[in-house]
């Protein structure tokens, strides 16, 4: 059985662990955040957990 072993990375300002997708193929590297509102949230230290 072979498991597919997606790279993943943890989100710094959620802490939400994401995978590797597709659509980020080309840009994988670049890619820091989980989603385009953590994106924005870099700014603020967040360290409320009810975001
Ligand atoms: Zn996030």
């Amino acid at each position: 059985m072979k498991k597919s072993q997606l790279p993943h990375k943890v989100c710094p300002v959620c802490g939400f662990s994401f995978n590797w997708r597709k659509k980020w193929a080309s840009q994988w590297e670049q890619i820091v955040y989980c989603s385009e509102r953590c994106r924005r949230n870099k700014r603020s230290k967040v360290l409320n957990v009810d975001g």
